[in-house]
């Protein structure tokens, strides 16, 4: 590609912030309404590369790689070897242990690495797989892409809760404010400005008409041309220099960390207590070296070697398992935590609903419209209904049954649309329809025959209605050009625009607003909808802009002299009006509908100051409610069900009505009826102690801000509780990382609030959070079964080994290498196995453990020193049988590979027998997890390698064993596998009486 870009050498070093919108445009050979072409975004894609940073944020594998042997154990492994050359060379022997310690230890130190790494590789690419999102103008066209795909000269729009996908120029701005502390540090959010002609000098911090790779868009909208992308960015530049991140490792982790450095103590002290208490009985340093060599065989014996790869690896089974049904993990400790969960906060909407808003009444301050339709299609119907006469009646009890007037039959037919608007019958409906189109952010799109939305479904929605009577958001904005807006935020639940009226000819004949609504013929107006309580309290008037038809005096108050007077289009809001339009929304809330409220206003002038909103958006004139359904997702009943079951309190936190809110979560089963909802108004009121004690209550609030959030998390951990919270939009994200799970939506969530969560919903559900914990439950189940099994049988070798000497048989029975073979192999490979095992049939039908229990809780720790004593009983046992029976003839040295043979063989059963902490065996399918038997046939035929393979042989010094005598060993460590059996069936005995 030749231009004038390519030929600049190097367009990073184009001052953008120092020229006009013109030139950054004529530079980028972008267009300011069409974008680039995709010829040119194909052909920039090759120059420029992907829109990516290389090399940041991930741990260096150098570092991976020396963190692993810096590990307590390996070192300690190390000087084990060093002793041990020493002891041979200066009984002239070849140091073969030596060595065969050291590539074991080499060996295990890279295979860490590469499980290390590969854990790493797959958390970062879960982590890409929430990748944001930028809506981009392209060959005249919105479309949705990656953020990697973006390259120089590409149009995108920035909206608040996005991080900044690439360095770009302001093109146009709404009251757009920027965090960029990211790039500067600075927390404070910064204005930005599309104005040109910086000076060239201006430091970042100070290129207010520029936004940067990385940071965060915390208010208000824009239109950027893209600059530069991946690592040509500001935040490119620097990404060499940042701080490689720290390995995170979960508190498991760390506790298993911390519990090798107490054993590896621990095995020194033995070494010490052997050696020293040897030569104090024997009074002599003759027996030194034999010493030494039993008390190398402990200190390796004491160590669980295979423990951290296994954790490692389960952990990363359970993130895949986890991602396998929706739920993304992007922090480590996640995985544990989830299992600890005792109370859900989630979002209502899009959370437990489905997200997919379809309106179905529309309520005019006179009239009241029954719509039809499905889905967002433009294609339905409004109905007029007939008044409620008795005000207390439900409005759906009347409904259909009276509907006449089929007005606005018309689906996205423009003339049709025209004449039924024509007909000067509903002004007041198109005014609200109006406002609908305009205050309005969203895209409605056909797209293979199928309608669908960019942006808020709420939003939606309301397209698709408007929609209905022909009304084109396309042509709409043409002739409404907005100047300025108020965006929605979570706090003011509500959203305003402000539109200068073109004035065209068409207008008037294109689309219908005759003049006589909009009186006198206002050139400026705002547009305003959200919660409808709070937008009525902005009102002083209501619009009836009937002037044809007769008022129809739907409540008795306020309309009577409209008829009269309908040259007037809007009368004041008396006190009963109100009351009576609050009423109307509290039925349609009472159905569980999502209701807005809207109004208007004419404007003399643009409001200057960005901070105007509250001078501005006042006085304002009532159109209308607008009722739309938003149906639960069909699986999250059984969800909060299964929740309840497991101990789990599932709480709605929204910022939706009252009434809204208790139909949904009455439906749910989230609150039962009749229970306490609790207001975010109300909620203020409260002290944090007050706060405190109601928490333990409520489990529905509504009309919440996210500040509120906070205070409700910060309350329930106070209370001991165990908080995932949900969120979605910017001002979540101290919430969520307030709580102990942080869970942001993977549809609709901003990247702020992604970027501040531990867990990421694909598919924003609740129910996935459920499957999420239950997962976290099977992997801190699996993960305790296999620390029972590995230090277990640590504990049993470690017995037998001290056995040995104090029997007063010659000689060490297990050598350190036969040793670490055992926990690496023997142990690693079953441990493993055991990482797999499905969930137990009652993971979700018991209440939580507690978060702060130790690992060694719940008898486990028992269970340990159990398990080791009946390991070295049945080994000493045998060791002392074989001892004597081996010097009576053969090879006198047989005994000790039988102890080696019957200790791993002893593992083989305890690895079946330990899948199920209350089911026998027997009972089980063997297939449920197939690893687990693969390993044990695997390590069994590795084992009988060792012994009667000679190479093997030579190398792990054993010995051959005849036919009776392996089976004698099979025989004695068949009794652990029993003795857990039969403690299952005692337990099972006990518990029945
Ligand atoms: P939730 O998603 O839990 O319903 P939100 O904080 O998103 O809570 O919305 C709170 C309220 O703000 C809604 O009940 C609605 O009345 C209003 N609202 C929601 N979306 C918009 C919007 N796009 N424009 C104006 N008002 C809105
Ligand atoms: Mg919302």
């Amino acid at each position: 590609m030749k231009s004038e870009l390519s030929d600049s050498a190097s367009n990073t070093a184009i001052p953008w912030h120092a020229l006009e919108i013109e030139q950054t445009l004529r530079l980028q050979e972008s267009n300011l309404d069409n974008g680039l072409t995709f010829q040119q975004v194909s052909e920039r894609l090759q120059q420029y590369g992907t829109n990516e940073l290389r090399e940041f944020g991930s741990r260096k594998p150098l570092s991976i790689l020396i963190d692993q042997f810096t590990n307590i154990m390996l070192v300690m492994l190390m000087a084990v070897a060093v002793v041990s050359a020493i002891l041979d060379l200066r009984a002239a022997q070849f140091p073969k242990d030596a060595i065969a310690i050291s590539v074991i230890v080499i060996l295990n130190g890279l295979l860490g690495f590469v499980q290390e790494s590969r854990a790493e590789k797959a958390l970062a690419a879960l982590k890409r797989l929430s990748s944001p999102k930028v809506r981009v103008v392209r060959d005249g066209r919105i479309f949705e892409v990656e953020a990697l795909e973006l390259v120089p000269g590409d149009v995108i729009f920035l909206e608040a809760g996005m991080q900044v996908a690439a360095d770009g120029r302001l093109l146009e701005v709404q009251n757009l404010q920027v965090r960029e502390a990211a790039l500067t540090g600075e927390a404070e959010a910064v204005h930005k400005r599309s104005a040109g002609n910086l000076p060239e000098n201006a430091s970042l911090g100070d290129r207010i008409n520029m936004v940067f790779q990385g940071t965060e868009v915390v208010q208000g909208r824009a239109k950027v041309l893209v600059t530069a992308t991946g690592m040509q960015t500001e935040l490119g530049k620097i990404a060499a220099l940042l701080q490689s991140v720290e390995a995170e490792t979960t508190p498991l982790q760390q506790r298993m960390s911390q519990l090798a450095n107490v054993l590896v103590t621990g095995s020194l002290g033995l070494v010490a207590l052997v050696i020293i208490g040897g030569i104090l009985r024997t009074g002599s340093f003759k027996y030194f070296e034999q010493l030494l060599e039993v008390s190398l065989s402990m200190a390796v014996a004491v160590v669980p070697e295979g423990l951290p790869a296994v954790i490692t690896v389960t952990l990363a089974i359970g993130t895949q398992r986890m991602v396998r049904r929706q739920a993304l993990i992007r922090k480590l400790p996640a995985v544990e935590t989830l299992g600890s969960v005792t109370t859900i906060c989630s979002d209502k909407t899009g959370t437990l609903t489905q997200n997919k808003m379809v309106v179905q009444w529309v309520r005019t301050p006179s009239r009241i419209f029954k719509v039809t339709g499905n889905g967002y299609a433009p294609i339905g119907t409004f109905e007029l209904h007939p008044p409620d006469k008795d005000k207390s009646d439900s409005i759906l009890s009347t409904l259909n049954k009276n509907s006449y007037a089929l007005q606005y039959t018309v689906e996205s037919n423009i003339k049709e649309a025209v004449t039924a608007i024509n007909s000067n019958d509903y002004p007041e409906l198109e005014l609200l329809l109006l406002t609908c189109v305009l205050c309005n952010d969203a895209v409605l799109q056909q797209k293979h025959n199928e309608w669908e939305i960019l942006g808020d479904p709420t939003e939606g929605a309301l397209l698709s209605l408007a929609g209905k009577v022909g009304m084109k958001q396309t042509s709409l904005l043409n002739q409404f050009y907005r100047v300025a807006e108020f965006p929605f935020s979570s706090e003011r639940k509500r959203m305003s625009v402000i539109c200068q009226r073109q004035d065209r000819n068409e207008l008037t004949q294109i689309f219908s607003l005759r003049s006589s609504h909009l009186t006198p013929h206002p050139q400026l107006l705002i547009f305003t909808k959200g919660s409808p309580e709070l937008v009525l309290e902005l009102c002083t008037t209501y619009y009836v802009g009937t002037s044809t038809s007769q008022i129809l005096d739907d409540d008795g108050v306020g309309d009577r002299f409209a008829a009269a007077l309908h040259t007037e289009l809007s009368f004041a809001l008396s006190a009963e009006k109100r009351a009576y339009i609050l009423e109307q929304n509290n039925q349609m809330a009472r159905q569980g509908l999502r209701v807005l409220g809207f109004a208007y206003k004419p404007l003399d002038a643009i409001p200057t100051d960005e901070r105007s909103e509250d001078t501005t958006e006042r006085e304002l004139v009532w159109l209308g409610l607008v009722g739309m359904l938003d149906a639960p997702r069909p699986e999250v009943r059984e969800a909060v069900a299964q929740c309840q079951q497991a101990g789990i309190r599932p709480i709605m936190i929204t910022g939706d009505h009252q009434l809204t809110a208790q139909a949904i979560a009455y439906n749910l089963g989230i609150a039962k009826e009749g229970d306490f909802v609790l207001n975010g108004q109300d909620l203020e009121r409260l002290s944090t102690a007050e706060l405190e004690q109601q928490v333990n209550q409520v489990n529905v609030y509504a009309r919440v801000s996210p500040e509120h959030k906070l205070r409700i998390v910060q309350a329930l951990k106070n209370q001991g509780k165990l908080v995932a919270m949900t969120g979605d939009g910017v001002n979540d994200a101290p919430a969520l990382k307030q709580a102990d799970i942080g869970i942001a939506m993977g549809i609709t969530g901003t990247d702020v609030s992604k970027e501040a969560s531990d867990m990421v919903l694909l598919d924003d559900n609740f129910a996935t959070i459920v499957h999420a914990v239950e997962e976290g439950r099977v992997v801190y189940d699996n993960i305790r079964r296999f620390i029972k099994y590995i230090l277990g049988s640590n504990i049993g070798e470690v017995l037998t080994v001290a056995a040995a000497p104090l029997i007063g048989l010659g000689g060490v029975p297990l050598s350190p290498l036969q040793i670490l073979w055992m926990n690496l192999v023997t142990d690693g490979l079953p441990a493993l196995a055991l990482a797999m095992e499905p969930p137990e049939p009652d993971v979700m039908r018991r209440p939580p453990y507690n978060p702060h229990e130790s690992i060694f809780a719940r008898g486990l720790g028992f269970y340990i020193i159990r398990i080791g004593i009946i390991f070295a009983t049945i080994a000493i046992a045998l060791m002392v049988w074989a001892y004597n029976y081996t010097q009576q003839s053969g090879d006198p040295e047989r005994w000790k590979t039988m102890v080696f043979t019957t200790l791993c063989l002893a593992q083989m059963g305890h690895a079946l027998a330990i899948r199920s902490n209350t089911q026998l065996t027997l009972q089980l399918n063997p297939f449920s997890n197939p690893y687990v038997l693969a390993a044990v046939s695997l390590t069994t035929v590795l084992q009988l390698m060792l012994i009667y393979v000679a190479p093997l042989q030579d190398f792990f010094n054993t010995h051959w064993l005849s036919f009776p005598e392996l089976a004698i060993c099979i025989g004695f460590s068949a009794l652990v596998f029993v003795w857990i059996e039969l403690e299952k069936l005692f337990l099972k005995y006990f518990l029945t009486r």
